[in-house]
C-alpha cells in the first residue's frame, strides 16, 4: 500500500511541478499513515546513472520511499496512454491507495486517461485535501478564476496538485529510496499517441516571454487586418497574439492565443486592440505590467481593466502609432 507518485520528465528534465506534487504526496501520505512512492514512466536510460539516477535521488530528497521505474520497449518517449495503462497496472500491482500527479497538461492528461480506464473519478489541480470519508478537495478551475469544493469518493482516489498551488519543500529527512522495475504490458491500443520527433516551432522571442505583445480580436476582422498588428510588433521587438474570436475564425494559429485555453502572457506592455476582456482571455493577459486598450466600446471589460485605453477604431490607431515611432526613428 502506497500513495503514488507519477513525476514528469521531458527530454532530459524533470518537470519542477513534480516536486511540488511530491510535497502534496508526503503530507496526504502521512495523513494517510502509508508509503510514499513515486514512479518514472519511460527514464531516459538506466536507473544506476544519468538523469534517472538523480531523480531518484531527488525524489528521495522528498522523501519517496520507492522509486518505480516503468519501462518497456515501445516506451520510447511520452505516450499518454501508454503511461496511464503503465500507472494503472503499477497501481493495481501496489494496491496504491492513491495516485497523484502534477498539475500540467502532460499530469492532468495521463491521470485522465487512468481515470476513463479504471471508470474511476478523477479530481484535477486539487490545491487543499482533506482526506476525511469521503475527501474533501477545494481545486483551481477556469485557468485560477474560480475555486471550487468537491467531495470525492473512491476506492483509489485519483488527483493533480494545481501547479503553483504548493511550494515544493524536500523532506525534513531525506530517504535513500529502494528502486523497483517495473515492466507493464501494453498493446497496440496503448500507443495510439507517443511523441516520436520533435520540430522547434519558433525561436528566439515567444509569445510566452516577448516584453511587448499587440494582441488583436475580432475587432480587428480578417486575417489581412493583422499586418498592420505584425508591423507595430515588429517596430516594438514584440511578437503578435490574438483571442479566441480569432483562432475561431482561422485568421491567426492556435499558437497566437492569449488566454485560458492559449499562453499565459506577462509582457511589458500589452496592446489589446479590438478584444472586449472576456474572462477567459483576461487570465491569460492579467500577468502584463502595463496594459494599453484600444477598442471602440468604451464600456469593454478590456477597457476597465487597462492602465490606458484609445476610445477608435484601431484600424486607424494602429497604423498612426507605427506612424508616429517610424516619424521619431527617423
Ligand atoms: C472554455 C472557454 C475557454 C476560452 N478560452 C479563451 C482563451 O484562451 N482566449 C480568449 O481570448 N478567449 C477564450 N474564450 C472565448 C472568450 O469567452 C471570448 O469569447 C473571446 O475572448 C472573445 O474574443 P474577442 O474579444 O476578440 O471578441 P469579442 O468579444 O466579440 O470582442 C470584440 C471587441 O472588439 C471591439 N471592436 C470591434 N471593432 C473594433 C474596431 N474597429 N476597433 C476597435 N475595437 C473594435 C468591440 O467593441 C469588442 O469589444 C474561451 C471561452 C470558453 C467558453
Amino acid at each position: 500500500m502506497s500513495l503514488l507518485v507519477v513525476l514528469e520528465h521531458d527530454r532530459g528534465a524533470l518537470a519542477e511541478a513534480s516536486l511540488e506534487a511530491l510535497t502534496a504526496g508526503r503530507d496526504l501520505a502521512a495523513k494517510l499513515d502509508t508509503a510514499l512512492d513515486a514512479v518514472i514512466v519511460a527514464p531516459p536510460g538506466d536507473a544506476s546513472a544519468g538523469p534517472t539516477a538523480a531523480w531518484i535521488d531527488e525524489a528521495g530528497r522528498y522523501g519517496a520511499e520507492t522509486v518505480h521505474v516503468v519501462v518497456a520497449d515501445q516506451l520510447i518517449d511520452y505516450g499518454p496512454d501508454a503511461a496511464a495503462a503503465s500507472v494503472l497496472q503499477l497501481a493495481d500491482d501496489t494496491d496504491a491507495d492513491a495516485v497523484l500527479a502534477a498539475g500540467t497538461d502532460r499530469g492532468n492528461e495521463v491521470l485522465a486517461q487512468i481515470a476513463a480506464r479504471a471508470d474511476a473519478p478523477f479530481v484535477a489541480n486539487a490545491l487543499a485535501v482533506d482526506v476525511g470519508d469521503p475527501w474533501s478537495i477545494t481545486r483551481v478551475q477556469w485557468g485560477g478564476s474560480l475555486l471550487e469544493d468537491v467531495q470525492l469518493s473512491s476506492d483509489r482516489p485519483l488527483l493533480t496538485v494545481a501547479h503553483h498551488g504548493v511550494a515544493a519543500e524536500p523532506a525534513v529527512e531525506p530517504v535513500e529510496p529502494a528502486v523497483a522495475v517495473f515492466e507493464p504490458e501494453l498493446d497496440e491500443a496503448d500507443l495510439v499517441t507517443m511523441v516520436c520527433d520533435r520540430d522547434v516551432l519558433s525561436q528566439g522571442v515567444t509569445l510566452a516571454t516577448a516584453p511587448v505583445v499587440v494582441s488583436g480580436g475580432r475587432g480587428v476582422g480578417s486575417a489581412e487586418g493583422f499586418e498592420a498588428l505584425e508591423e507595430l510588433a515588429g517596430m516594438l521587438g514584440g511578437v503578435v497574439g490574438c483571442s479566441r474570436a480569432v483562432t475561431n475564425n482561422g485568421w491567426r494559429p492556435h499558437t497566437d492565443q492569449v488566454g485560458q485555453t492559449g499562453t499565459r502572457i506577462a509582457p511589458d506592455i500589452y496592446i489589446a486592440a479590438g478584444i472586449s476582456g472576456a474572462i477567459q482571455h483576461w487570465v491569460g493577459a492579467m500577468a502584463s505590467k502595463r496594459i494599453l486598450a484600444i477598442n471602440t466600446d468604451p464600456e469593454a471589460n478590456m477597457v476597465a481593466k487597462a492602465d490606458y485605453a484609445v476610445i477608435a477604431d484601431l484600424h486607424e490607431i494602429i497604423p498612426a502609432i507605427s506612424a508616429e515611432i517610424r516619424r521619431r526613428r527617423s
